[in-house]
Protein backbone atom coordinates (compact mmCIF):
# COMPACT_ATOMS: atom_id res chain seq x y z
CA UNK A 1 0.00 0.00 0.00
CA UNK A 2 1.79 2.97 -0.88
CA UNK A 3 -0.69 5.85 1.04
CA UNK A 4 -3.48 5.62 3.31
CA UNK A 5 -4.89 8.68 2.79
CA UNK A 6 -4.20 11.59 -0.35
CA UNK A 7 -2.42 14.65 0.40
CA UNK A 8 -5.73 17.04 0.18
CA UNK A 9 -8.03 15.10 2.97
CA UNK A 10 -6.76 14.51 7.14
CA UNK A 11 -8.19 17.40 8.83
CA UNK A 12 -8.35 17.60 12.84
CA UNK A 13 -10.40 14.83 13.23
CA UNK A 14 -7.63 12.37 11.95
CA UNK A 15 -5.26 13.49 14.87
CA UNK A 16 -3.47 11.10 16.45
CA UNK A 17 -3.94 8.79 13.21
CA UNK A 18 -0.97 6.85 11.86
CA UNK A 19 -1.20 7.75 7.82
CA UNK A 20 0.93 6.63 5.17
CA UNK A 21 1.01 9.28 2.18
CA UNK A 22 3.23 9.59 -1.10
CA UNK A 23 3.92 12.94 -3.23
CA UNK A 24 5.84 15.41 -4.34
CA UNK A 25 8.03 17.62 -2.73
CA UNK A 26 6.31 21.00 -3.34
CA UNK A 27 8.64 22.99 -0.88
CA UNK A 28 10.97 22.45 2.23
CA UNK A 29 11.80 24.97 5.06
CA UNK A 30 14.86 24.19 7.12
CA UNK A 31 14.86 26.45 10.05
CA UNK A 32 17.96 23.93 11.55
CA UNK A 33 16.18 22.51 14.57
CA UNK A 34 13.11 21.48 11.83
CA UNK A 35 12.08 20.64 8.75
CA UNK A 36 8.54 21.46 7.18
CA UNK A 37 7.96 20.10 3.92
CA UNK A 38 5.29 20.56 1.80
CA UNK A 39 3.80 17.39 0.12
CA UNK A 40 1.53 17.57 -2.69
CA UNK A 41 -0.31 15.49 -4.60
CA UNK A 42 -3.20 15.63 -7.30
CA UNK A 43 -6.02 16.10 -4.39
CA UNK A 44 -4.06 18.85 -2.27
CA UNK A 45 -1.09 19.49 -0.07
CA UNK A 46 -0.32 18.27 3.39
CA UNK A 47 2.66 19.76 6.05
CA UNK A 48 5.41 17.36 7.09
CA UNK A 49 7.32 17.90 9.78
CA UNK A 50 10.87 16.58 10.85
CA UNK A 51 12.43 17.89 14.23
CA UNK A 52 15.42 17.41 16.12
CA UNK A 53 13.93 16.25 18.73
CA UNK A 54 11.64 13.89 18.02
CA UNK A 55 13.24 12.80 14.71
CA UNK A 56 16.65 10.57 14.40
CA UNK A 57 19.73 12.15 13.36
CA UNK A 58 19.81 10.10 9.63
CA UNK A 59 16.05 10.63 8.89
CA UNK A 60 16.65 14.71 9.80
CA UNK A 61 19.84 14.99 7.07
CA UNK A 62 17.67 13.40 4.60
CA UNK A 63 14.93 15.47 4.89
CA UNK A 64 17.15 18.20 4.80
CA UNK A 65 18.26 17.11 1.56
CA UNK A 66 14.81 16.89 -0.08
CA UNK A 67 14.57 18.89 -3.20
CA UNK A 68 11.62 20.32 -5.17
CA UNK A 69 9.95 17.78 -6.98
CA UNK A 70 11.35 14.80 -5.04
CA UNK A 71 8.69 11.63 -5.08
CA UNK A 72 8.33 10.51 -1.23
CA UNK A 73 6.39 8.12 0.85
CA UNK A 74 6.09 8.65 4.38
CA UNK A 75 4.49 7.39 7.29
CA UNK A 76 3.61 9.09 10.71
CA UNK A 77 1.37 10.61 12.94
CA UNK A 78 -1.22 13.12 12.55
CA UNK A 79 -0.69 16.18 15.07
CA UNK A 80 -1.95 19.13 15.88
CA UNK A 81 -0.31 22.22 13.90
CA UNK A 82 1.12 25.17 16.08
CA UNK A 83 -0.24 27.47 13.99
CA UNK A 84 -2.84 26.44 12.20
CA UNK A 85 -3.34 27.61 8.34
CA UNK A 86 -7.00 28.66 7.42
CA UNK A 87 -6.05 28.83 3.89
CA UNK A 88 -5.71 25.09 3.54
CA UNK A 89 -8.18 22.34 3.92
CA UNK A 90 -5.50 20.34 5.51
CA UNK A 91 -3.88 23.56 7.61
CA UNK A 92 -5.53 22.33 11.00
CA UNK A 93 -2.82 19.39 10.79
CA UNK A 94 0.83 18.14 10.11
CA UNK A 95 2.31 14.93 9.90
CA UNK A 96 5.45 14.24 12.54
CA UNK A 97 7.17 11.72 10.01
CA UNK A 98 8.81 8.38 11.46
CA UNK A 99 9.53 6.87 8.08
CA UNK A 100 10.85 8.69 5.33
CA UNK A 101 11.25 6.74 1.96
CA UNK A 102 12.62 8.23 -1.19
CA UNK A 103 10.67 6.83 -3.92
CA UNK A 104 12.82 9.20 -6.83
CA UNK A 105 14.82 12.03 -7.13
CA UNK A 106 13.92 14.61 -9.39
CA UNK A 107 16.24 17.46 -11.33
CA UNK A 108 15.04 20.83 -10.06
CA UNK A 109 12.10 22.02 -12.82
CA UNK A 110 13.06 24.70 -14.99
CA UNK A 111 10.12 26.44 -13.73
CA UNK A 112 8.24 26.95 -10.45
CA UNK A 113 5.41 24.59 -10.09
CA UNK A 114 2.94 26.68 -8.57
CA UNK A 115 -0.06 28.65 -9.16
CA UNK A 116 1.66 31.34 -11.10
CA UNK A 117 4.61 30.28 -12.03
CA UNK A 118 7.84 32.07 -13.79
CA UNK A 119 8.01 29.78 -16.74
CA UNK A 120 6.76 31.00 -20.47
CA UNK A 121 4.19 29.15 -22.26
CA UNK A 122 6.60 28.17 -24.95
CA UNK A 123 8.81 26.11 -21.93
CA UNK A 124 5.69 25.30 -19.74
CA UNK A 125 4.45 23.13 -23.37
CA UNK A 126 7.92 21.65 -23.10
CA UNK A 127 8.07 20.13 -20.13
CA UNK A 128 3.93 20.25 -19.74
CA UNK A 129 4.27 16.95 -17.54
CA UNK A 130 5.26 19.61 -15.08
CA UNK A 131 3.03 22.07 -16.19
CA UNK A 132 -0.06 19.55 -15.26
CA UNK A 133 1.26 19.15 -11.53
CA UNK A 134 0.41 23.24 -11.29
CA UNK A 135 -3.26 23.70 -10.00
CA UNK A 136 -4.65 25.93 -13.12
CA UNK A 137 -3.68 23.33 -15.25
CA UNK A 138 -4.69 20.47 -13.00
CA UNK A 139 -8.04 21.76 -12.43
CA UNK A 140 -8.50 22.75 -16.26
CA UNK A 141 -8.40 19.03 -16.72
CA UNK A 142 -10.51 17.91 -14.45
CA UNK A 143 -12.91 20.53 -15.29
CA UNK A 144 -12.81 19.37 -18.62
CA UNK A 145 -13.86 15.27 -17.28
CA UNK A 146 -16.36 17.07 -15.75
CA UNK A 147 -17.81 18.99 -18.77
CA UNK A 148 -17.48 15.30 -20.62
CA UNK A 149 -18.98 13.83 -18.35
CA UNK A 150 -21.88 16.19 -17.90
CA UNK A 151 -22.00 15.40 -21.96
CA UNK A 152 -22.07 11.52 -21.95
CA UNK A 153 -24.75 11.05 -19.17
CA UNK A 154 -26.84 13.78 -20.65
CA UNK A 155 -26.98 12.05 -24.63
CA UNK A 156 -27.15 8.65 -22.77
CA UNK A 157 -30.05 9.64 -20.94
CA UNK A 158 -31.46 11.08 -24.10
CA UNK A 159 -31.38 7.61 -26.03
CA UNK A 160 -28.04 8.58 -27.75
CA UNK A 161 -25.48 6.25 -28.36
CA UNK A 162 -21.96 6.79 -28.76
CA UNK A 163 -20.63 5.18 -31.89
CA UNK A 164 -16.64 5.32 -32.63
CA UNK A 165 -15.71 6.14 -36.60
CA UNK A 166 -12.65 5.62 -37.83
CA UNK A 167 -10.31 8.09 -38.44
CA UNK A 168 -8.06 6.44 -41.42
CA UNK A 169 -10.50 7.28 -43.94
CA UNK A 170 -10.99 9.45 -47.25
CA UNK A 171 -11.67 13.70 -47.49
CA UNK A 172 -14.68 15.34 -45.69
CA UNK A 173 -15.20 18.79 -46.88
CA UNK A 174 -15.12 20.81 -44.02
CA UNK A 175 -13.52 23.73 -46.26
CA UNK A 176 -9.93 22.86 -44.43
CA UNK A 177 -7.27 21.14 -46.09
CA UNK A 178 -6.60 17.09 -45.29
CA UNK A 179 -3.91 15.96 -42.82
CA UNK A 180 -3.01 13.00 -44.80
CA UNK A 181 -1.59 9.38 -44.16
CA UNK A 182 0.06 6.61 -46.85
CA UNK A 183 -0.53 3.90 -46.81
CA UNK A 184 1.84 1.16 -46.78
CA UNK A 185 -0.16 -1.80 -48.50
CA UNK A 186 -1.75 0.44 -50.90
CA UNK A 187 1.23 1.61 -52.33
CA UNK A 188 0.60 5.65 -53.90
CA UNK A 189 -2.45 5.79 -51.92
CA UNK A 190 -3.25 7.99 -48.62
CA UNK A 191 -6.11 8.28 -46.03
CA UNK A 192 -6.98 11.43 -44.87
CA UNK A 193 -7.74 11.63 -41.45
CA UNK A 194 -11.41 13.12 -40.51
CA UNK A 195 -12.03 16.99 -40.56
CA UNK A 196 -15.36 15.65 -38.93
CA UNK A 197 -17.43 12.15 -38.69
CA UNK A 198 -19.31 13.83 -41.10
CA UNK A 199 -20.12 11.45 -43.29
CA UNK A 200 -19.93 8.27 -41.22
CA UNK A 201 -22.71 9.92 -38.95
CA UNK A 202 -25.09 10.30 -41.94
CA UNK A 203 -24.43 6.58 -42.88
CA UNK A 204 -25.09 5.50 -39.05
CA UNK A 205 -28.36 6.97 -39.58
CA UNK A 206 -28.94 5.01 -43.15
CA UNK A 207 -28.15 2.01 -40.79
CA UNK A 208 -30.90 2.67 -38.09
CA UNK A 209 -28.69 3.67 -34.95
CA UNK A 210 -31.25 6.98 -34.83
CA UNK A 211 -29.53 8.95 -32.15
CA UNK A 212 -25.61 9.15 -32.52
CA UNK A 213 -23.04 11.24 -30.56
CA UNK A 214 -19.55 10.69 -29.97
CA UNK A 215 -16.83 12.99 -28.48
CA UNK A 216 -13.86 12.28 -31.06
CA UNK A 217 -11.10 14.15 -32.63
CA UNK A 218 -11.13 15.69 -35.71
CA UNK A 219 -8.02 17.13 -37.83
CA UNK A 220 -7.46 20.40 -40.06
CA UNK A 221 -5.15 21.77 -41.92
CA UNK A 222 -5.50 24.89 -41.56
CA UNK A 223 -3.44 28.14 -40.84
CA UNK A 224 -3.65 28.56 -36.50
CA UNK A 225 -4.85 31.15 -34.54
CA UNK A 226 -4.42 31.49 -31.16
CA UNK A 227 -7.61 29.29 -30.24
CA UNK A 228 -6.98 26.72 -33.03
CA UNK A 229 -5.28 23.73 -33.02
CA UNK A 230 -4.92 21.56 -36.17
CA UNK A 231 -6.22 18.23 -33.46
CA UNK A 232 -9.36 19.29 -31.83
CA UNK A 233 -12.41 17.52 -30.11
CA UNK A 234 -15.76 18.05 -31.28
CA UNK A 235 -19.37 16.71 -29.60
CA UNK A 236 -20.55 14.90 -32.80
CA UNK A 237 -23.95 14.40 -32.64
CA UNK A 238 -26.85 13.07 -35.31
CA UNK A 239 -30.27 12.15 -35.13
CA UNK A 240 -32.91 10.68 -37.77
CA UNK A 241 -36.56 11.69 -38.22
CA UNK A 242 -36.05 14.93 -36.47
CA UNK A 243 -37.16 18.22 -37.70
CA UNK A 244 -35.04 21.48 -37.28
CA UNK A 245 -37.21 22.12 -34.11
CA UNK A 246 -36.14 18.67 -32.83
CA UNK A 247 -32.56 19.43 -33.18
CA UNK A 248 -32.43 22.76 -31.65
CA UNK A 249 -34.66 21.28 -28.52
CA UNK A 250 -32.84 18.90 -27.97
CA UNK A 251 -29.00 19.95 -27.72
CA UNK A 252 -30.46 23.86 -26.25
CA UNK A 253 -31.29 21.30 -23.60
CA UNK A 254 -27.68 19.60 -23.51
CA UNK A 255 -26.18 23.02 -23.40
CA UNK A 256 -28.27 23.90 -20.79
CA UNK A 257 -27.91 20.88 -18.77
CA UNK A 258 -23.85 21.49 -18.95
CA UNK A 259 -25.10 25.52 -17.65
CA UNK A 260 -26.79 24.42 -14.48
CA UNK A 261 -24.50 21.28 -13.93
CA UNK A 262 -21.12 22.89 -14.37
CA UNK A 263 -21.72 26.28 -13.45
CA UNK A 264 -25.03 26.78 -11.67
CA UNK A 265 -26.46 29.05 -14.47
CA UNK A 266 -30.12 28.62 -15.01
CA UNK A 267 -31.33 29.79 -18.79
CA UNK A 268 -35.02 29.38 -19.88
CA UNK A 269 -34.70 29.55 -23.40
CA UNK A 270 -32.30 30.50 -26.06
CA UNK A 271 -33.21 33.54 -27.74
CA UNK A 272 -32.84 32.56 -31.89
CA UNK A 273 -31.89 35.15 -34.50
CA UNK A 274 -31.63 34.62 -38.34
CA UNK A 275 -28.48 35.24 -39.94
CA UNK A 276 -29.51 38.01 -41.57
CA UNK A 277 -30.20 39.66 -38.40
CA UNK A 278 -27.44 38.96 -36.84
CA UNK A 279 -25.56 40.39 -39.76
CA UNK A 280 -27.60 43.33 -39.53
CA UNK A 281 -27.59 44.20 -35.65
CA UNK A 282 -24.21 42.95 -35.18
CA UNK A 283 -22.13 42.83 -38.17
CA UNK A 284 -21.49 39.16 -36.83
CA UNK A 285 -22.55 35.82 -37.71
CA UNK A 286 -21.78 34.66 -34.13
CA UNK A 287 -22.78 37.80 -31.78
CA UNK A 288 -22.08 38.66 -28.23
CA UNK A 289 -25.25 39.23 -26.76
CA UNK A 290 -24.33 39.81 -22.94
CA UNK A 291 -24.16 43.87 -24.05
CA UNK A 292 -26.67 45.41 -25.96
CA UNK A 293 -24.34 48.46 -28.64
CA UNK A 294 -26.58 47.44 -30.88
CA UNK A 295 -26.10 48.36 -34.90
CA UNK A 296 -28.31 51.50 -35.97
CA UNK A 297 -28.29 51.61 -39.99
CA UNK A 298 -28.21 55.61 -41.22
CA UNK A 299 -28.02 55.61 -44.13
CA UNK A 300 -31.62 57.39 -44.31
CA UNK A 301 -30.58 59.75 -42.10
CA UNK A 302 -27.21 59.95 -42.87
CA UNK A 303 -27.25 60.32 -47.01
CA UNK A 304 -29.24 63.91 -46.87
CA UNK A 305 -26.50 65.98 -47.29
CA UNK A 306 -23.36 66.73 -48.73
CA UNK A 307 -21.38 64.49 -46.97
CA UNK A 308 -19.45 62.74 -50.15
CA UNK A 309 -18.08 59.98 -47.74
CA UNK A 310 -21.37 58.63 -46.59
CA UNK A 311 -23.34 59.35 -49.40
CA UNK A 312 -20.97 57.34 -52.14
CA UNK A 313 -21.11 54.08 -49.21
CA UNK A 314 -23.54 50.82 -49.48
CA UNK A 315 -23.80 51.75 -46.11
CA UNK A 316 -23.72 53.78 -43.29
CA UNK A 317 -23.86 52.24 -39.70
CA UNK A 318 -23.42 53.40 -36.27
CA UNK A 319 -23.31 51.63 -32.45
CA UNK A 320 -23.59 53.84 -29.40
CA UNK A 321 -20.83 53.67 -26.57
CA UNK A 322 -22.35 53.75 -22.94
CA UNK A 323 -20.94 56.68 -21.40
CA UNK A 324 -18.86 57.33 -24.44
CA UNK A 325 -19.13 60.92 -24.30
CA UNK A 326 -17.17 61.44 -21.19
CA UNK A 327 -14.24 60.08 -23.44
CA UNK A 328 -11.70 63.21 -24.19
CA UNK A 329 -10.84 64.17 -27.73
CA UNK A 330 -7.59 62.27 -27.76
CA UNK A 331 -9.28 59.16 -26.07
CA UNK A 332 -11.43 59.51 -29.52
CA UNK A 333 -8.71 60.13 -31.49
CA UNK A 334 -6.90 57.01 -30.42
CA UNK A 335 -10.13 55.19 -31.05
CA UNK A 336 -9.85 56.40 -34.92
CA UNK A 337 -6.46 55.10 -35.11
CA UNK A 338 -7.50 51.57 -33.25
CA UNK A 339 -10.67 51.10 -36.14
CA UNK A 340 -7.93 52.47 -38.56
CA UNK A 341 -5.03 49.43 -37.79
CA UNK A 342 -4.69 47.36 -40.87
CA UNK A 343 -6.31 44.52 -39.12
CA UNK A 344 -9.61 46.48 -38.59
CA UNK A 345 -9.45 48.25 -41.68
CA UNK A 346 -11.60 51.20 -41.75
CA UNK A 347 -10.48 54.38 -43.27
CA UNK A 348 -11.58 56.56 -40.44
CA UNK A 349 -14.15 57.29 -38.01
CA UNK A 350 -17.22 59.65 -37.50
CA UNK A 351 -18.21 60.42 -33.99
CA UNK A 352 -21.16 62.17 -32.34
CA UNK A 353 -21.03 62.99 -29.15
CA UNK A 354 -24.86 63.01 -26.83
CA UNK A 355 -24.51 65.80 -24.47
CA UNK A 356 -26.33 65.67 -20.80
CA UNK A 357 -28.64 68.88 -22.03
CA UNK A 358 -30.10 67.07 -24.78
CA UNK A 359 -27.65 68.54 -27.71
CA UNK A 360 -25.02 67.13 -30.41
CA UNK A 361 -21.49 67.81 -31.13
CA UNK A 362 -20.07 65.54 -34.02
CA UNK A 363 -17.41 65.33 -36.24
CA UNK A 364 -19.24 66.28 -38.79
CA UNK A 365 -21.34 69.38 -37.44
CA UNK A 366 -20.33 70.84 -41.46
CA UNK A 367 -22.73 68.59 -42.96
CA UNK A 368 -25.49 68.13 -40.46
CA UNK A 369 -27.18 69.83 -37.51
CA UNK A 370 -28.89 68.84 -34.25
CA UNK A 371 -31.90 67.69 -36.27
CA UNK A 372 -30.07 64.86 -37.65
CA UNK A 373 -27.76 64.13 -35.21
CA UNK A 374 -30.58 63.18 -33.04
CA UNK A 375 -32.10 60.96 -35.14
CA UNK A 376 -28.24 59.12 -35.53
CA UNK A 377 -29.14 59.00 -31.92
CA UNK A 378 -32.68 57.86 -32.13
CA UNK A 379 -31.45 54.86 -34.75
CA UNK A 380 -28.45 53.84 -32.23
CA UNK A 381 -30.39 54.07 -29.18
CA UNK A 382 -27.88 56.73 -27.76
CA UNK A 383 -28.54 57.87 -24.65
CA UNK A 384 -27.17 61.53 -23.13
CA UNK A 385 -23.37 60.80 -21.97
CA UNK A 386 -23.15 58.19 -24.77
CA UNK A 387 -20.89 58.55 -27.75
CA UNK A 388 -22.10 57.78 -31.54
CA UNK A 389 -19.62 56.05 -33.43
CA UNK A 390 -20.38 55.87 -37.31
CA UNK A 391 -18.70 53.61 -39.84
CA UNK A 392 -19.76 53.58 -43.44
CA UNK A 393 -18.31 51.71 -46.82
CA UNK A 394 -19.16 48.22 -48.16
CA UNK A 395 -21.57 46.28 -46.29
CA UNK A 396 -20.02 43.37 -45.08
CA UNK A 397 -16.78 45.18 -44.65
CA UNK A 398 -17.80 47.54 -42.80
CA UNK A 399 -19.69 45.42 -40.92
CA UNK A 400 -17.05 43.29 -39.94
CA UNK A 401 -15.17 46.71 -39.08
CA UNK A 402 -18.01 47.97 -36.15
CA UNK A 403 -18.43 44.48 -35.01
CA UNK A 404 -14.56 44.37 -33.81
CA UNK A 405 -15.32 47.85 -32.60
CA UNK A 406 -17.88 46.75 -30.61
CA UNK A 407 -16.49 43.74 -28.66
CA UNK A 408 -13.03 45.94 -28.73
CA UNK A 409 -15.55 48.85 -26.51
CA UNK A 410 -17.38 45.98 -24.34
CA UNK A 411 -14.23 44.71 -23.82
CA UNK A 412 -12.79 48.37 -22.72
CA UNK A 413 -15.75 48.59 -20.91
CA UNK A 414 -15.69 45.26 -18.87
CA UNK A 415 -19.18 44.22 -20.57
CA UNK A 416 -17.62 40.62 -21.22
CA UNK A 417 -18.19 39.25 -18.09
CA UNK A 418 -16.75 35.94 -18.53
CA UNK A 419 -19.05 34.24 -15.68
CA UNK A 420 -22.14 35.42 -17.68
CA UNK A 421 -23.48 33.15 -20.32
CA UNK A 422 -25.70 34.56 -23.08
CA UNK A 423 -25.98 31.70 -25.45
CA UNK A 424 -28.31 32.14 -28.78
CA UNK A 425 -29.31 29.94 -31.91
CA UNK A 426 -28.60 31.78 -35.27
CA UNK A 427 -30.29 30.19 -37.77
CA UNK A 428 -31.01 30.19 -41.72
CA UNK A 429 -27.98 30.49 -43.01
CA UNK A 430 -26.81 30.93 -46.37
CA UNK A 431 -26.34 27.95 -48.37
CA UNK A 432 -23.81 28.99 -50.30
CA UNK A 433 -21.30 31.57 -49.76
CA UNK A 434 -18.70 33.34 -52.58
CA UNK A 435 -14.82 32.37 -52.36
CA UNK A 436 -13.25 35.43 -53.59
CA UNK A 437 -10.02 33.14 -54.94
CA UNK A 438 -11.76 30.52 -56.50
CA UNK A 439 -14.11 32.66 -57.80
CA UNK A 440 -16.93 30.33 -56.88
CA UNK A 441 -19.70 29.41 -54.38
CA UNK A 442 -18.52 27.01 -51.53
CA UNK A 443 -21.26 25.11 -49.22
CA UNK A 444 -21.24 27.46 -46.76
CA UNK A 445 -21.38 24.97 -44.11
CA UNK A 446 -20.74 21.73 -45.98
CA UNK A 447 -22.25 20.19 -49.06
CA UNK A 448 -24.93 17.60 -47.18
CA UNK A 449 -26.87 20.56 -46.17
CA UNK A 450 -30.02 20.95 -47.32
CA UNK A 451 -31.60 24.46 -48.48
CA UNK A 452 -34.50 25.31 -46.96
CA UNK A 453 -37.68 24.03 -48.85
CA UNK A 454 -39.00 25.14 -52.07
CA UNK A 455 -35.29 27.61 -52.23
CA UNK A 456 -33.49 25.00 -54.94
CA UNK A 457 -34.75 26.37 -58.45
CA UNK A 458 -33.58 29.88 -56.34
CA UNK A 459 -30.19 27.82 -56.64
CA UNK A 460 -29.73 28.54 -60.60
CA UNK A 461 -30.94 31.63 -60.81
CA UNK A 462 -30.29 33.59 -57.52
CA UNK A 463 -27.42 31.07 -55.97
CA UNK A 464 -26.06 33.46 -52.90
CA UNK A 465 -29.66 34.28 -52.00
CA UNK A 466 -30.44 30.86 -51.22
CA UNK A 467 -30.87 29.73 -47.22
CA UNK A 468 -30.16 26.42 -46.09
CA UNK A 469 -31.62 24.71 -42.65
CA UNK A 470 -28.29 25.36 -40.90
CA UNK A 471 -27.58 26.55 -37.29
CA UNK A 472 -25.19 27.38 -35.19
CA UNK A 473 -24.99 28.03 -31.46
CA UNK A 474 -23.30 31.06 -30.38
CA UNK A 475 -22.38 31.57 -26.72
CA UNK A 476 -20.65 34.73 -25.84
CA UNK A 477 -19.50 35.69 -29.07
CA UNK A 478 -18.11 32.18 -29.76
CA UNK A 479 -19.72 29.80 -32.18
CA UNK A 480 -19.64 26.76 -29.78
CA UNK A 481 -22.00 24.52 -32.42
CA UNK A 482 -23.20 24.13 -35.63
CA UNK A 483 -24.92 21.76 -37.84
CA UNK A 484 -27.73 21.37 -40.45
CA UNK A 485 -30.73 19.08 -41.66
CA UNK A 486 -29.20 16.98 -44.36
CA UNK A 487 -29.68 16.29 -47.94
CA UNK A 488 -31.04 12.42 -47.75
CA UNK A 489 -32.02 11.85 -51.80
CA UNK A 490 -29.63 10.91 -53.82
CA UNK A 491 -30.98 13.04 -56.27
CA UNK A 492 -30.43 16.36 -54.59
CA UNK A 493 -27.36 15.38 -52.88
CA UNK A 494 -26.35 15.21 -56.69
CA UNK A 495 -28.11 18.34 -57.75
CA UNK A 496 -25.61 20.26 -55.07
CA UNK A 497 -22.48 18.57 -56.12
CA UNK A 498 -23.87 19.58 -59.68
CA UNK A 499 -23.83 23.30 -57.99
CA UNK A 500 -20.59 23.22 -56.24
CA UNK A 501 -18.65 22.61 -59.48
CA UNK A 502 -18.25 18.86 -58.70
CA UNK A 503 -18.02 16.62 -62.28
CA UNK A 504 -20.38 13.58 -61.63
CA UNK A 505 -17.10 11.66 -61.84
CA UNK A 506 -15.38 13.71 -59.17
CA UNK A 507 -18.59 14.03 -56.80
CA UNK A 508 -18.86 9.54 -57.26
CA UNK A 509 -15.27 8.89 -57.02
CA UNK A 510 -15.19 11.09 -53.18
CA UNK A 511 -18.53 10.96 -51.87
CA UNK A 512 -19.93 7.79 -54.21
CA UNK A 513 -20.51 5.78 -51.19
CA UNK A 514 -23.10 8.30 -49.42
CA UNK A 515 -25.18 8.62 -52.72
CA UNK A 516 -25.13 4.47 -52.62
CA UNK A 517 -26.13 4.97 -49.21
CA UNK A 518 -29.43 6.95 -49.63
CA UNK A 519 -30.51 4.94 -52.43
CA UNK A 520 -31.44 2.37 -49.85
CA UNK A 521 -33.94 3.83 -47.63
CA UNK A 522 -31.92 7.09 -46.02
CA UNK A 523 -34.09 8.48 -43.54
CA UNK A 524 -34.45 12.37 -42.74
CA UNK A 525 -31.75 13.43 -40.57
CA UNK A 526 -29.84 16.01 -39.33
CA UNK A 527 -27.12 17.01 -36.70
CA UNK A 528 -24.79 19.21 -35.53
CA UNK A 529 -21.15 19.58 -33.67
CA UNK A 530 -19.89 20.84 -30.78
CA UNK A 531 -16.52 21.90 -30.80
CA UNK A 532 -15.44 20.73 -27.17
CA UNK A 533 -12.37 22.27 -26.12
CA UNK A 534 -13.95 25.82 -27.00
CA UNK A 535 -17.32 25.07 -24.95
CA UNK A 536 -14.80 24.05 -22.08
CA UNK A 537 -12.94 27.24 -21.92
CA UNK A 538 -15.90 29.48 -22.25
CA UNK A 539 -17.84 27.07 -19.52
CA UNK A 540 -14.93 27.84 -17.42
CA UNK A 541 -14.61 31.46 -17.89
CA UNK A 542 -11.32 31.39 -19.82
CA UNK A 543 -10.17 32.67 -23.34
CA UNK A 544 -7.37 29.83 -24.77
CA UNK A 545 -8.43 26.20 -25.33
CA UNK A 546 -5.11 25.42 -25.05
CA UNK A 547 -5.43 25.87 -21.26
CA UNK A 548 -7.94 23.48 -21.85
CA UNK A 549 -5.98 20.45 -23.38
CA UNK A 550 -3.44 18.35 -21.62
CA UNK A 551 -0.74 18.10 -24.47
CA UNK A 552 -1.69 21.04 -27.05
CA UNK A 553 -0.02 21.94 -30.28
CA UNK A 554 1.99 25.31 -30.53
CA UNK A 555 1.07 28.33 -33.04
CA UNK A 556 2.83 26.68 -35.63
CA UNK A 557 1.06 23.19 -35.08
CA UNK A 558 4.11 21.70 -32.77
CA UNK A 559 4.14 19.54 -30.14
CA UNK A 560 7.27 21.13 -28.81
CA UNK A 561 7.49 18.34 -26.27
CA UNK A 562 7.47 15.01 -28.04
CA UNK A 563 9.02 17.41 -31.21
CA UNK A 564 6.68 16.42 -33.46
CA UNK A 565 6.26 17.06 -36.71
CA UNK A 566 9.71 15.35 -37.20
CA UNK A 567 11.38 13.65 -40.35
CA UNK A 568 11.48 10.30 -40.60
CA UNK A 569 14.17 8.27 -41.73
CA UNK A 570 14.73 7.05 -45.39
CA UNK A 571 13.80 2.97 -44.92
CA UNK A 572 10.61 4.21 -43.84
CA UNK A 573 9.84 6.65 -46.55
CA UNK A 574 11.28 4.03 -48.39
CA UNK A 575 8.77 1.30 -47.13
CA UNK A 576 5.62 3.82 -47.93
CA UNK A 577 7.04 4.73 -51.87
CA UNK A 578 7.63 7.95 -50.95
CA UNK A 579 10.14 10.42 -52.39
CA UNK A 580 10.66 13.53 -51.05
CA UNK A 581 10.90 16.46 -52.99
CA UNK A 582 11.29 19.26 -50.91
CA UNK A 583 11.27 23.06 -51.19
CA UNK A 584 14.05 24.26 -48.83
N1 LIG B 1 -19.63 18.23 -39.38
C1 LIG B 1 -20.05 19.55 -39.04
C2 LIG B 1 -18.85 20.35 -38.55
O1 LIG B 1 -17.82 19.81 -38.20
C3 LIG B 1 -21.12 19.57 -38.01
C4 LIG B 1 -22.42 19.07 -38.50
O2 LIG B 1 -22.91 19.49 -39.55
O3 LIG B 1 -23.02 18.26 -37.79
O4 LIG B 1 -18.94 21.56 -38.43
Amino acid sequence: MYRSHNCGELRASHINTEVTLAGWVQKSRNKGFIVWVDLRDRYGMTQLVFDEERTPKEMMKRAEDLGREFVIQVKGNVIERASKNPNMPTGDIEILVSELTILNESKLPPFTIEDETDGGEELRMKYRYLDIRRNPVKNNLIFRHKVTQEVRNYLSKEGFIEVETPYLIKSTPEGARDFVVPSRMNEGQFYALPQSPQTFKQLLMVGGMDKYFQIVKCFRDEDLRADRQPEFTQIDCEMAFIDQEDILNAFEGLTRHLLKEVNGVEIEKFPRLLYDDAMRLYGNDKPDIRFGMEFGELNEVAQHKDFGVFNSAELVVGIAVPGGNSYTRKEIDKLIDWVRRPQVGALGMVYSRCNDDGTYKSSVDKFYDQEDLAKWAEVTGAKPGDLVCVLSGEKNKVRAQLSALRMELAERLGLRDPKTFAPLWVMDFPLLEWDEDTERYHAMHHPFTSPKPGQLELLKTNPGDVKANAYDLVLNGNEIGGGSIRIHDKETQALMFDYLGFTPEEAKAQFGFLMDAFQYGAPPHGGLAFGLDRLVSILGGQETIRDFIAFPKNNNGRDVMIDAPAPIDDDQLKELSLKLNLKS
